[in-house]
C-alpha cells in the first residue's frame, strides 16, 4: 500500500476525460453533482460517490450541485435530507447549489408535452402487468398496443387531465414513443410519468402525477447544466435512453459517465437492505456504530479524513470489485494514530498493592501523542498505592516468551514505575484477588537512574481515581463476505457477536472531560470514541477499530 501523493498518481479515466474536454475546449468549466434519493441515510458507497464528484470539480476548478432526486413521494423524507446535507458538510464538501429534482416539476411536466407534440409520447391506458408483458422479452419484440396510435391531442388532453387528478392511480401512465422491437428493454416504450394521489415532502398535495426516475434524472442533469454526469454501472444501458431524450427535447447534452460501485466485505449496502436492519431492530437505527452508513461510522469514531483517504486509495473502477474492509481500516488507525490522545483504560482489572509507596497520591505526566511529536502535550495521571492492571497482564505460570508481570518478575508500569511482584493473593476458590508489589523510586519515567531494563510495560489506573466507563466493542455486522449473496435471507448471516458490552472498565480521570470531537487510543488496547449516548452519569465509549489488523497480527 504505498503512499500516493496527488502528483505521484496516474490520472483516473475520468480524470483524463476532464482534462480532455478542458483542453478540447469542448467545456470552459465543467460542473458536476451528487445525486441521492433522500430515501434513506448516506452510506459509504456513496461517500465515494461524493468524493469522486467534489475532488473531481475542486481539481479542476469547477463546480458541484447537491441534488436531491425527490420524484417518488412515497419513500422519501425531510428526515433523510437533513442527514444527507449534514453528511456532505461533515465529509469536508460545500456544495455549489442545493438543488431539488422536485423544483423543476412544471419543467419536466413541459419536457411530457414537448415529448407528446413531437409525436413520441403517449398516454396508455394498460395495467402495469399488461405493459410488462407487452415489453417482451431480450430475445422477442415487445408488443405494440392501441394507446400507441392515439392522437396528439387526445395524449394532450389526457396527460393533462391526469395532472388534474381525473384519474385513479395507476389507471393511466406516459409513455415515451420509442421502439417496442429494440434489443435495449430501456427503449421499449419506457414509462415516463405515472398517477400517485401522494403527498410530496416539497410539493405536498400540487401534483398527483410523478416523473419515473429515467424521466427525471438525466433532465435534471440537463436543467442544471451538468458536464459530467457521474453514475455507477447499471446505469450503462439507460444511457441511450438519456441521449435520446436529450437530442428529441433539445436541452443541454449532460454527458453520462460510469464508474463501479463501491462494494464493501462483510456488509451490505443497499438502502433497501440497510433500512430492514433498521426497522426490524438489527441494529439501534441508521447511525448505529456497526452499520455502513455515514453517520454510523461517523459515530463509531471515523473522521472525514479518513473516508476521503479510503475512497481516494480504492480510486476509479469500470469493473465491479468488492473491496476488503481492513482497508478502511487501515485508514482511520492511520490518522488516529497521530491524531489520538492516549489513555488509561483497564478493561478486566486486577488489584495491584505497592506496599512500599506512601498513603498518598502523586500527580504523573504522560504524553498525548506519542506519534506527532509537532503538538506534543502532556497529561497529569495520578498514582498511587492503590492500582488496576488488566487481569490478562499477569500470569502465576508463564511461558518463557511472557514480558509482563509473574511472581518475581519485573515490568514498568506506563508512565510511572518499575515494580516487582512478590506475593499472589487469591480467595477461597483460588481466584487471584490481588497481587502484592514493590516499586522501585528511583526507576521513575523520565528521570530512571535505575539502571534495570524491563521487557514488559503495562497500562493501570489508580483506583481511588479511576472512574467507570463503559465500553461497546463492535466487530462486523455479517460473518460472511458478502451477505447479499447467500442464499436465502440476507439477515441469516448476520454476526451474533457483533456488539460486546463491557458495562464497568476503569479509566484514567482525565477521560471526565472527554469530547466528542475527539479521538482516544486507550493504550494496549484500541481506539475509542465518546458515544452520543453518554451523559454525566454514564460514560460510553465506542471502539472505532483495534490498534492491528487482526488477519497481519
Ligand atoms: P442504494 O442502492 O444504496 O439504495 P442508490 O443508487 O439507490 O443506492 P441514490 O440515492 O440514488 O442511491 O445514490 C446517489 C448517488 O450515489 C448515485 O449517483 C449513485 O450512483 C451513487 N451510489 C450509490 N451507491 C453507491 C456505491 N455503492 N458506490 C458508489 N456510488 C454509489
Ligand atoms: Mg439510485
Amino acid at each position: 500500500m504505498a503512499d500516493s501523493t496527488a502528483e505521484e498518481r496516474s490520472l483516473n479515466f475520468l480524470e483524463e476525460i476532464v482534462e480532455a474536454d478542458l483542453q478540447s475546449g469542448k467545456y470552459k468549466a465543467i460542473h458536476t453533482r451528487f445525486p441521492p434519493e433522500p430515501n434513506g441515510y448516506l452510506h459509504i458507497g456513496h461517500a465515494k460517490s461524493i468524493c469522486l464528484n467534489f475532488s473531481l470539480a475542486m481539481k479542476y476548478g469547477g463546480k458541484t450541485n447537491l441534488r436531491f432526486d425527490d420524484t417518488n413521494p412515497v419513500k422519501e423524507e425531510t428526515e433523510y435530507v437533513d442527514s444527507i446535507l449534514e453528511d456532505v458538510n461533515w465529509l469536508g464538501f460545500k456544495p455549489s447549489n442545493v438543488f431539488y429534482a422536485s423544483d423543476y416539476f412544471e419543467e419536466l411536466y413541459g419536457f411530457g408535452v414537448k415529448l407528446i407534440q413531437k409525436g413520441l409520447a403517449y398516454v396508455d391506458e394498460s395495467s402495469s402487468e399488461q405493459i410488462a408483458l407487452q415489453k417482451g422479452t431480450p430475445t422477442e419484440a415487445g408488443v405494440v398496443n392501441e394507446y400507441r396510435s392515439r392522437s396528439i391531442e387526445e395524449n394532450l388532453r389526457f396527460f393533462k387531465e391526469m395532472r388534474e387528478g381525473k384519474f385513479a392511480d395507476g389507471a393511466k401512465v406516459l409513455r415515451a414513443k420509442i421502439d417496442m422491437a429494440s434489443p435495449n428493454m430501456h427503449l421499449r416504450d419506457p414509462v415516463l410519468y405515472r398517477i400517485k394521489h401522494a403527498n410530496h415532502h416539497r410539493t405536498g398535495a400540487a401534483w398527483c402525477i410523478y416523473p419515473m426516475y429515467d424521466f427525471a434524472h438525466g433532465q435534471c442533469d440537463s436543467i442544471e447544466h451538468i458536464t459530467h454526469s457521474i453514475c455507477t454501472l447499471e446505469f450503462i444501458p439507460h444511457r441511450p435512453l438519456y441521449d435520446w431524450f436529450i437530442e428529441k427535447l433539445e436541452i443541454f447534452p449532460s454527458r453520462q459517465y460510469e464508474f463501479a460501485r463501491l462494494n464493501l466485505n462483510y456488509t451490505v449496502m443497499s438502502k433497501r437492505k440497510l433500512l430492514e436492519l433498521v426497522n426490524e431492530k438489527y441494529v439501534s437505527g441508521w447511525d448505529d456504530p456497526r452499520m455502513p452508513t455515514i453517520s454510523g461510522l461517523r459515530r463509531r469514531g471515523y473522521t472525514p479524513e479518513s473516508i476521503r483517504n479510503f475512497t481516494e486509495r480504492i480510486g476509479v473502477q469500470k469493473r465491479d470489485n468488492l473491496i476488503d474492509v481492513s482497508l478502511l481500516e487501515f485508514c482511520i488507525r492511520e490518522d488516529l494514530n497521530k491524531t489520538a490522545k492516549r489513555k488509561m483504560v483497564v478493561f478486566d482489572p486486577l488489584k495491584i498493592v505497592i506496599s512500599n509507596y506512601p498513603e498518598s497520591i502523586e500527580m504523573l505526566t504522560s504524553e498525548d501523542y506519542p506519534e506527532a511529536a509537532e503538538k506534543n502535550s502532556y497529561r497529569e495521571l495520578p498514582f498511587s498505592r492503590e492500582l488496576y492492571i488488566e487481569r490478562e497482564d499477569f500470569m502465576e505460570d508463564p511461558p518463557k516468551k511472557f514480558f509482563r508481570l509473574a511472581p518475581g518478575k519485573m515490568v514498568r508500569l506506563k508512565s510511572a514505575y518499575i515494580i516487582q511482584c512478590n506475593e499472589v493473593i487469591k480467595d477461597g476458590s483460588g481466584k487471584i484477588t490481588e497481587l502484592r508489589c514493590a516499586y522501585l523510586p528511583e526507576s521513575k519515567s523520565g528521570a530512571d537512574s535505575s539502571g534495570l531494563k524491563v521487557q514488559g510495560t503495562l497500562h493501570w489506573v489508580s483506583i481511588s481515581q479511576a472512574i467507570n466507563i463503559e465500553l461497546r466493542l463492535y466487530d462486523r455486522l455479517f460473518k460472511v463476505e458478502n451477505p447479499g449473496m447467500e442464499s436465502g435471507d440476507f439477515k441469516d448471516y448476520i454476526n451474533p457477536g457483533s456488539l460486546h458490552v463491557i458495562p464497568y472498565a476503569f479509566a484514567e480521570p482525565s477521560l471526565r472531560n472527554a469530547k466528542f470531537s475527539e479521538g482516544y487510543q486507550f493504550i494496549r488496547k484500541a481506539y475509542f470514541c465518546l458515544d452520543k449516548d453518554s451523559s454525566d452519569e454514564k460514560i460510553i465509549f465506542n471502539r472505532t477499530v483495534s490498534l492491528k489488523d487482526a488477519k497481519k497480527g
